[in-house]
């Protein structure tokens, strides 16, 4: 059964003129070690009330992206458009109609109850109010001039009778001059970099927080979200004195030091302006300093990397594997792509940034079982990433993992996976924003707090599509899928009062 709407009924629900009320019992358990009051180890049930408030007055929102003219712009915009405009097309299967597979927002269901014995599911996004994605003003920077029409038959990734129709749509759109640094990307992307903010890296910064608020001014949006779906940099070299501290590198925006990357660039002017800036690529645009300052400025910041094809299977088959008692013990991972990121990806410092994204995937659930790994142990990971022009944005992703099963057996699962690249992680841009937005209007308090606060503001409900996951300094990171989709989902659910999911179903027992 499905319904569209639902509306909860509880008295811990109230559902206000602009918000959302809701009252929440958050059930943990704390363990205490031997000593601490008890022979053994002791695990106490914990019960802490919550208090959340949703603000329910959703804004008119700006999408600004950080490389707009790539193949994941041009294909999040052209899909927006033709969303909204109701767009389909021909091909020699069939007449394909627009539409969000592989959002969670937009394309997936809950469970919200039952009725007579008959499980009810609603849109992912009926939770609580959010962005209309067709409603969404989508704008931003490329180093590339191209217009975003161009720019899309550059990406060949559309069918054409798709594009034919959008060109229109799209021909006016024309990106913003980006902030270029060769020294952090391969030095094969100098020959697009035609589209450039001169000046000074602090004149930089300025010219990026004055976009921001023209794009704002000028389209008549109540709030922006910044993602950066540029090249993959290398990693920023974090040094004592130049990056680690807000303090440090402020005075190194002012030196003009050279190892601030473009990416943090982008992300000191958002955080300046107080707009959330979300990372799609895997370079550390994150240096301490960095999160330091959006801590101090209380500003949404979020990545890292996105989550499209070969880690999602990977965090969702390695849980499964150590889930289920079976120790994986060698996980070959090969790529091989023929787009711009794989272009891009083919210098071994820019590929760098992409191993150490994709390689700690699996630490969390490796670390979960120590029945299985002794202290220390980790199965052997490998990942190859190869530039094969011809194959374009289907990304091959080829995987081999070995687990030891009972008795000394060995267990081998190969997986050849064709990811069409863009087509995987646009709608994931698209719920990064929608819930960098949303994360923006809950506020919640524990019990004895006196006022409500907004959650912290480095963003861990995005973690669900970010390989890998930025968190708060001290806190643990979840890499298993399932686990990150009910950690989202279940906070939704308290937002309107709802138990987490627990799939017990004892009325059937
Ligand atoms: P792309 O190369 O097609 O697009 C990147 C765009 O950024 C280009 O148009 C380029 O001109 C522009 N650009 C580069 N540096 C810039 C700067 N400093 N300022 C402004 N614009 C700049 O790549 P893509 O396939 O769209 O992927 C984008 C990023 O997303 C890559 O870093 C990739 O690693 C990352 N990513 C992609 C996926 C996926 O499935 N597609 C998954 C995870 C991460």
């Amino acid at each position: 059964m499905f319904v569209e709407k639902f509306r909860v009924e509880s008295p811990g629900v109230r559902y206000g003129a602009g918000e959302i009320e809701s009252e929440y019992r958050y059930d943990t358990t704390e363990v205490v070690p031997p000593g601490d009051g008890g022979a053994g180890w002791v695990v106490r049930p914990k019960s802490v009330t919550y208090n959340f408030k949703t603000s329910t007055s959703v804004p008119k929102l700006g999408v600004m992206l950080v490389g707009w003219g790539g193949n994941n712009g041009t294909t999040l915009t052209a899909g927006v458009i033709a969303n909204r405009e109701g767009i389909s097309w021909e091909t020699k299967e069939k007449v394909h109609k627009a539409n969000y597979f592989g959002s969670l927002t937009q394309a997936s269901t809950i469970r919200v109850g039952s009725h007579k014995g008959e499980e009810v599911y609603a849109p992912f996004k009926s939770l609580v109010p959010m962005v209309d994605p067709n409603a969404i003003v989508l704008g931003g920077w490329d180093i590339s001039n191209l217009s975003m029409a161009d720019a899309m038959a550059r990406a060949k990734v559309l069918d054409s009778n798709l594009q034919k129709q959008l060109r229109s749509y799209m021909q006016s759109m024309v990106p913003l001059p980006g902030i270029f640094n060769p020294d952090f990307v391969a030095a094969n992307q100098g020959a697009r970099a035609n589209n450039l903010i001169q000046g000074t890296k602090k004149e930089q910064v300025e010219q990026i927080k004055k976009d921001i608020r023209e794009f704002k001014e000028k389209n008549k949006v109540d709030k922006v979200v910044v993602l950066w779906t540029a090249n993959t940099e290398r990693y920023s070299n974090v040094v004592a004195g130049l990056n680690d501290t807000m303090e440090n590198l402020m005075a190194s925006l002012e030196k003009n030091e050279a190892e601030i990357s473009p990416s943090t660039l982008y992300a000191i002017a958002c955080v300046s302006e107080g707009v959330p800036f979300v990372n799609g690529s895997p370079q550390n645009t994150f240096v301490p300093g960095m999160i330091e300052f959006a801590i101090k400025k209380n500003s949404v910041i979020g990545g890292d990397d996105f989550k499209s094809g070969q880690t999602k299977m990977k965090s969702v088959l390695v849980d499964f594997l150590v889930g289920a008692g079976i120790k994986p013990t060698s996980i070959a991972s090969y790529n091989h792509l023929g787009n711009n990121d794989g272009m891009n990806l083919s210098a071994p410092q820019v590929f760098r940034s992409k191993e150490i994204s994709k390689s700690s995937v699996v630490d969390d659930m490796v670390a979960s079982n120590p029945i299985l790994y002794s202290p220390g142990e980790h199965p052997d990971h490998v990942i190859v990433i190869k530039y094969i022009p011809y194959v374009g944005d289907s990304k091959r992703a080829m995987d081999e993992y070995t687990s030891e099963i009972f008795m000394g057996g060995k267990n081998t699962i190969v997986l050849h996976n064709t990811c069409e690249d863009s087509l995987l992680a646009a709608p994931i841009i698209l719920d990064l924003v929608l819930l960098a937005e949303l994360s923006t209007r809950i506020q919640l308090k524990a019990e004895g707090q006196d006022k409500f606060h907004s959650f912290h503001p480095v963003a861990t409900i995005l973690s669900y599509l970010s390989k890998a996951p930025l968190v708060p300094p001290g806190t643990p990171v979840v890499n298993a899928l399932a686990k990150q989709r009910a950690m989202l989902e279940n906070i939704l659910r308290a937002c309107v009062g709802l138990a987490p999911e627990n799939n017990m179903m004892l009325e059937h027992k």
